[in-house]
């Protein structure tokens, strides 16, 4: 089986997330997909994060309709900062040898990931499947390569499918009395509504 990995502190989860989980599931041949919300970012620790019980709402919510997308509440219920290693470790054990893990990232969060915990480790268990985000340049695999031998054969670039939408931005136009339909699905946006979430600008 190849199994995707969308990890993500999906605050909250938006369309973007959704069409890069098909476009990988499509264009590398995935059975299934897992979204895993991260329980304690530590990329984002100088943020403030949504509890863990509305994001994870959330995910639950978006991708309730699609039989290949599931969610593992993993790295919420682990204690301590979310590691990917740790995370695909656990998956690996869970599903077997034969399972190939293919963990599904935003060109944004490849330039990062000579700062994540064990990164030799985490592309021995699984081929990243990177997805070009607009506003953001291609990846840069050589300059990753020189810190990181063999990183580039571990990589498998997703067509890009070029969605601007990013959490953040949801966040900013909740907070200022704008429009996220069509953005999100609608049953996140009810959920957004009806627990008053985001009203605040951080
Ligand atoms: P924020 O704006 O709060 O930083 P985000 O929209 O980037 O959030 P995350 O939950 O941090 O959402 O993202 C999880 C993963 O999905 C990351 O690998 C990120 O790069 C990727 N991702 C999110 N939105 C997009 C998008 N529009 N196109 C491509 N990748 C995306």
């Amino acid at each position: 089986m190849k199994l995707g990995i969308l990890g993500g502190t999906f605050d909250p989860i938006h369309l973007g997330h959704l069409i890069i989980a098909e476009e990988a599931m499509s264009s590398l041949g995935l059975d299934r997909v897992l979204f895993v919300p991260a329980g304690d970012p530590w990329m984002k620790a100088d943020t403030t994060i949504t509890p863990k019980q509305h994001r994870l709402a959330m995910v639950l919510a978006a991708v309730g309709d699609n039989p290949k997308f599931k969610v593992s509440p993993s790295e919420l219920e682990r204690f301590g900062p979310s590691y990917t290693v740790e995370t695909l470790e656990e998956f690996k054990e869970d599903y077997g040898l034969q399972t190939e893990l293919f963990f599904i990232i935003g060109a944004d969060a490849l330039m990062d990931f000579g700062r994540w915990s064990q990164p030799e480790r985490v592309l021995e268990l699984c081929t990243l499947a990177v997805v070009g985000r607009p506003a953001q340049e291609e990846p840069d695999l050589s300059a990753l390569e020189s810190s990181l031998p063999g990183i580039r054969k571990r990589v498998a670039m997703v067509d890009d499918v070029a969605i601007g939408v990013s959490a953040t931005d949801i966040r900013e136009r909740v907070a200022e009395g704008r429009s996220i339909r069509y953005l999100v699905p609608p049953t996140v946006e009810t959920y957004i509504q009806e627990h008053g979430l985001y009203k605040e600008k951080r």
